[in-house]
């Protein structure tokens, strides 16, 4: 699709949700109305469009979010479709950093549930404008206004409803329009028509003061509306509508909609506020970076400004090699042309470029401003690099992502599988930052990590069906990191001999632990001015290095500050090896000094089950050395919150469903990473 509309009328969005909440299907409905697709694909046949990889259909999940763009009205949309589950944030993380406005999808009998918690910190984040779609509204149990307040209580937004129901469960018939104040029918076979009526008698009332709280909502934001609500004017559609869209953009409100996509109801409806209250790339401020000399710059929104593209994803396909999907942020760029990767300081050559539509592709001449594509033949890119015209280099902020918690042992079946098995999970873990192989310090194990035991299912899965490596999986265990508790300093000094050569350096470093999650810091406090600048480079490389295995197991050691105090050298036998050396040994002693813990993943649980079996779950969470934070109840629902270690969670699948005789169901997130038990700590140092 070349740009038919002005930049203005693009919308970049992702839609994002807990796993089960709709988006597939919401998805599925958007791609048939906006005429993309001519058949509706459903999640449980396996035909769903944007669902492609042979695991998704299998397991009904989506994946890797596969990017489509679609026209509405006079709009051009693309939308991202991130996967639900909570193994891979790293996707919604990345989707979240180039998109402009996402639609968040809740599950209207659940509300906000574990992970929409977690996407949505992620969301505030990166600062981006939201609407929330409560989905699913036909069934049993389904509650708008629930949802509503739970955006308020659980996600600290400000939600305001821009509609309402009319019925629900069984009798949810359609929607009322607060702002145009009509009743809206979706009506034919696919629900294609949208009828507009009045609004329903017994309604008019309640719509009355909805509208009432929506104009007080947003008075609160907007001068001339504030006015004309004092002087008690009416506020009609387009003057609210405005309000509604400054409010929305600058995060202040959080427009709320409903509908059950199943059903076909209420998604014309989501599209038509998707145009009108989320941000086009004009929108949004302009795209913050820096020079290579650390100086701030910026890029417009703009087609005449120099390119400037954020690169955000890497897929290899089978049949045209790596795709590197990348989001415009200004000025235009040819295929064929040669660009510069200001991250790696590398010329690339853009082979061709290409619009995708979930596996499918179409060639495009030229990329814009504003375009998230994919494309062909660029060597040395990886995910967060940044590509810029040669004249006016500029380097985007890279996306976060979080540590792996969960590894498996592989081993090569034949020893010629081997060279074949580390080229594949090389490819993969280039694919997937969340996912990393490392060969364990001791035994000489090749292991793999991820978010999660279905997300290494499916590596594994690709690993013998798609690169066909034949090989045997170990069971998965948690990963484990190592940190200090005790702030401490060492004066080290380092005095060798080598063949007759002297090797000498001095050095003094402080060693704070840092807030969990944070990573490590280095800093150079020396006030001697002659001291080299290469051996204080060589004295970070030397720490850094040690910090890769810890004191009490060897595993990695995280988030602390290390700042060197102090440092003198030798004319004859100083060098950068002594230095590196005297960084490492220094800091190895400082993890002695400093009280070293072990550290193991902690999960966020969130258990749903009927109230007669919340003191089996509570029990059965307290052998697992979990800590039960709270207990609410949803109707005859009771939610079980609290903590546990991820290494007492596996199986709960199956023991919460024979525990529960089937009724019960559970979600989790990564909390954090937090001391072990003594009797854990016994396994490592005994
Ligand atoms: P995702 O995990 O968020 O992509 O969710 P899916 O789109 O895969 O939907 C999960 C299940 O819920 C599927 O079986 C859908 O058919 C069903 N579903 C989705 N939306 C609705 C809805 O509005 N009403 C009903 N009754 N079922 C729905
Ligand atoms: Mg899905």
């Amino acid at each position: 699709m070349t740009r038919t509309n002005s930049l203005h009328k693009v919308r970049n969005i992702g839609i994002m949700a807990h796993i089960d909440a709709g988006k597939t299907t919401a998805t599925e409905r958007i791609l048939y109305y906006t005429g993309r697709t001519h058949k509706m694909g459903e999640v449980h046949e396996g035909s769903a469009v944007m669902d492609w990889m042979e695991q998704e259909q299998n397991r009904g999940i989506t994946i890797t979010s596969a990017a489509t763009t679609c026209v509405w009205k006079d709009a051009q949309i693309h939308i991202i479709d991130t996967p639900g589950h909570v193994d891979f944030t790293a996707e919604v993380e990345r989707s979240l950093r180039v998109l402009d406005g996402a639609v968040f999808l809740l599950d209207a009998k659940e509300g906000v549930e574990p992970q929409t918690e977690v996407v949505w910190r992620q969301a505030n984040h990166y600062h981006v404008p939201r609407l929330v779609f409560v989905n699913k509204m036909d069934m049993t149990g389904a509650n708008f206004q629930r949802s509503v307040n739970m955006i308020q209580d659980r996600l600290g937004g400000v939600p305001v409803p821009l509609q309402l129901p009319i019925g629900a469960e069984e009798e949810f018939e359609g929607i009322i329009s607060l702002v145009d104040q009509v009743a809206l029918y979706n009506r034919g076979k696919a629900g294609e028509t949208v009828e507009s009526g009045p609004i329903p008698n017994h309604l008019v009332d309640q719509v009355d003061h909805a509208r009432n709280q929506l104009v007080e909502a947003l008075a609160e934001y907007d001068d001339d509306l504030m006015l004309q609500y004092l002087e008690g004017d009416f506020v009609d559609a387009p003057t609210l509508t405005t309000a509604l869209r400054q409010a929305t953009l600058a995060g202040q409100v959080v427009p709320v909609l409903c509908g059950a996509a199943y059903k076909n109801k209420g998604v014309q409806m989501l599209l038509d506020a998707v145009v009108a209250y989320l941000p086009s790339p004009v929108d949004i401020p302009p795209a913050k970076g820096h020079t290579s000399k650390e100086e701030e710059v910026e890029r417009p929104a703009d087609d005449g400004a120099p390119f400037s593209a954020l690169v955000f994803k890497l897929m290899t396909d089978p049949f045209v090699g790596k795709l590197s999907y990348l989001r415009v942020y200004s000025g235009t760029l040819k295929a064929g042309a040669t660009t510069y990767n200001a991250t790696k300081k590398k010329k690339e050559r853009v082979g061709k470029i290409l619009q995708m539509h979930a596996n499918e592709r179409k060639e495009i001449e030229v990329m814009h401003t504003g375009d998230i594509v994919a494309v062909i033949g660029l060597k040395h890119t990886t995910t967060g690099d940044t590509l810029s015209t040669m004249g006016a280099p500029i380097l985007y902020e890279s996306m976060d992502f979080p540590v792996p918690v969960i590894s498996v042992a592989v081993e090569p079946r034949t020893p010629g599988d081997h060279d074949k098995l580390l080229a594949s999970l090389a490819l993969l873990a280039e694919e997937d930052p969340t996912f990393t192989t490392q060969v364990h310090p001791d035994t000489g194990q090749l292991l793999i990590s991820g978010m999660g035991e279905l997300h290494l299912e499916i590596i594994v899965d690709r690993l013998l069906t798609e690169f066909k490596v034949q090989a045997n999986v170990g069971q998965p265990q948690v990963t484990y990191k190592e940190s200090i508790v005790q702030e401490t300093v060492v004066d080290y000094t380092l005095s060798k001999q080598y063949g007759g050569h002297g090797l000498e350096g001095q050095v003094k470093i402080r060693v704070k632990p840092k807030e969990r999650g944070s990573g490590h810091s280095f800093a150079s406090s020396i006030g001697n001015r002659d001291f080299p600048k290469d051996f204080v480079t060589a004295c970070e490389e030397g720490i850094m290095q040690s910090l890769q295995s810890g004191t009490i197991a060897g595993f990695e050691v995280i988030d602390l500050d290390v700042e060197l105090l102090d440092a003198s050298y030798q004319q004859d036998t100083s060098n950068e090896v002594a230095f590196r050396m005297a960084g490492s040994n220094a800091l190895t002693q400082a993890l002695k000094q400093g009280q070293s813990i072990l550290l193991e993943p902690i999960f966020k649980v969130e258990v749903h089950v009927p109230e007669n079996f919340v003191g089996a779950v509570v029990d059965d969470l307290n052998k697992r050395k979990g800590l039960v934070t709270d207990i609410d109840a949803v109707d005859k629902t009771r939610v079980v919150r609290g903590t546990v270690p991820l290494s007492n969670m596996f199986g709960y699948a199956t023991d919460l469903r024979s525990a529960t005789q089937g009724r019960g169901n559970y979600s989790m997130v990564f909390d954090r990473f937090g001391e072990v038990s003594k009797s854990v700590l016994a396994r490592f140092t005994s």
